[in-house]
């Protein structure tokens, strides 16, 4: 067949490799100058990253999409056993070993921790293992951690919840939340280590996919139009994979399939701010530091790129959640601020770079809608937002990606679009494949 891929971030890069690994022809429609979406280096400063990324040792697809492109993981990241130090204290640190035990023996020796939080952690942990990681659709994070001690869930809950779903825990889902600790922390060995870059993202996926993709590659193409049958702005293909965004995906099936398109339109958006700080000769006591989180300290997590293969003396700051600082603004003299109190410089810090990614992710809230992969017949959607166990992740779109290829593969082309008609369609495709699993 004869796929169009609409999008080129991860989810568009996964769904190209496996569209192409089964001997399908494709074009990738990409409108930046370069692939990588939310997960790239910055146009022009191509050593800076649009935004911190790690990756954890579950992110099995992520993985496998980097190997298959002939990067080898191991080169380009560096795997720590997940810790959760804060400035002057190790925090919880998790030991190589059968999760369920490194868990539990992480907890109990979590000296900043009294007893009686530590083994509170334990008996929760064990309440959720029993109900098999579930819960109540419509329950917040906030509201499963009620009954946890205050220091668990600031030094734990609280980080945890808006690094990996980029929302403040009293609106954040409960039910992705739980999936998200099953699959990092009691899954198999390893699986909550914490993969940080050693290089630029664009490196990690983006180059080795434009190199890949050659000539089927079609930068600064914004798609402005698809048309049942298939057409993308007047060019026929047999079948279609939107791996744009979410936003753009709704305009693209408005007048197609006008229900999936309301769906994909409903999301709400996280904003996430990266403040690069430069200090010559300075170093953290660890390659990423937890931060506490207040009115007037912005980020809660900072890395130092000079212990991660990258500048020396440059450190990134993450704000996620960060739409009170944006609506607020000097988020990078606060984060700098932050710094200049918490932790300890050889040279006084100086703020390098301010990111805003004002839709990084979407909002992980209960009970929240997402469209399903399946558009109609030949016509698929990939991407972080795609209904799925997670939230807004690079695993989570890459998974997507390879959900949407299969779809198309194995659906056929053009089926009940080869008609034509210009007619409406928000039949559910037969054989709708789910993340949900
Ligand atoms: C600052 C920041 C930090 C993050 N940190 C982490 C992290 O630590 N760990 C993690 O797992 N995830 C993280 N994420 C989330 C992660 O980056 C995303 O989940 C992932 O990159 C989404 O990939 P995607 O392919 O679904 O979408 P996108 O990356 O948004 O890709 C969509 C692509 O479609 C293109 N496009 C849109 N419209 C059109 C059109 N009409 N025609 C052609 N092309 C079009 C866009 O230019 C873009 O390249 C972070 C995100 C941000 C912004």
């Amino acid at each position: 067949m004869k796929v169009a891929i609409v999008g080129g971030g991860w989810a568009g890069i996964s769904a190209a490799v496996t569209l192409a690994d089964v001997g399908h022809e494709l074009t990738v429609f990409e409108m930046a100058p370069q692939l990588g979406g939310r997960a790239r280096s910055v146009a022009g400063a191509p050593d800076y990253d649009n935004g911190q990324h790690i990756l954890i040792g579950a992110y099995g697809d992520s993985l496998a999409l980097i190997r298959r492109l002939g990067v080898d993981p191991e080169q380009v990241l560096t795997r720590l056993p997940l810790a959760l130090p804060y400035p002057g204290e190790p925090g919880l640190q998790l030991h190589p070993g059968p999760p369920l035990i490194a868990f539990a023996r992480g907890v109990l020796a979590h000296r900043g921790w009294p007893l009686g939080a530590r083994l509170g952690l334990l008996a929760a942990a064990g309440g959720w293992l029993a109900r098999g990681f579930r819960c109540g659709e419509q329950l917040s994070v906030a509201e499963l951690c009620a009954g946890l001690p205050a220091v668990v869930k600031r030094d734990l809950v609280e980080p945890l919840c808006v690094a990996a779903l980029n929302t403040p825990a009293p609106q954040a889902s409960a039910r992705v939340f739980l999936r998200v600790l099953r699959d990092a922390l009691f899954s198999g060995a390893g699986s909550a280590d914490l993969l940080l870059p050693r290089r630029p993202l664009s490196a990690l996926l983006a180059g080795p996919a434009t190199a890949w993709l050659g000539e089927r590659l079609r930068l600064g193409a914004r798609v402005r139009q698809i048309e049942p049958g298939w057409r993308v702005d007047g060019e026929p293909f047999d079948a279609v994979v939107l791996a744009c965004t979410s936003v753009e995906a709704a305009r693209l099936t408005a007048s197609i399939a006008p229900v999936w398109s309301a769906t994909a339109q409903g999301l709400g958006f996280e904003p996430i701010i990266t403040v690069y700080l430069h200090s010559p000769g300075s170093a953290l006591p660890s390659p990423m530091l937890a931060l506490r989180e207040g009115a007037d300290a912005p980020a809660q997590f900072v890395f130092d790129h000079g212990a991660l293969g990258g500048a020396a003396g440059r450190f990134a700051f993450v704000v996620s959640g960060a739409a009170p600082w944006v609506a607020r603004g000097g988020c990078g003299e606060a984060v700098l601020a932050q710094a200049t109190r918490e932790l300890h410089w050889a040279t006084p810090p100086v703020i390098d770079k301010v990111l805003t990614e004002k839709r990084a992710t979407f909002a992980c809230t209960p009970g929240l809608a997402r469209p399903p992969a399946c558009v109609a017949p030949g016509l698929w959607a990939a991407g972080d937002y795609i209904d799925g166990p997670y939230p807004a992740t690079l695993e989570g779109a890459v998974r997507a990606g390879r959900t949407a290829a299969q779809g198309v593969a194995a659906g056929g082309g053009r089926g009940a679009n080869g008609a034509a008609s210009g007619s409406p369609t928000n039949t559910p495709c037969a054989g709708q494949a789910t993340l949900r699993q």
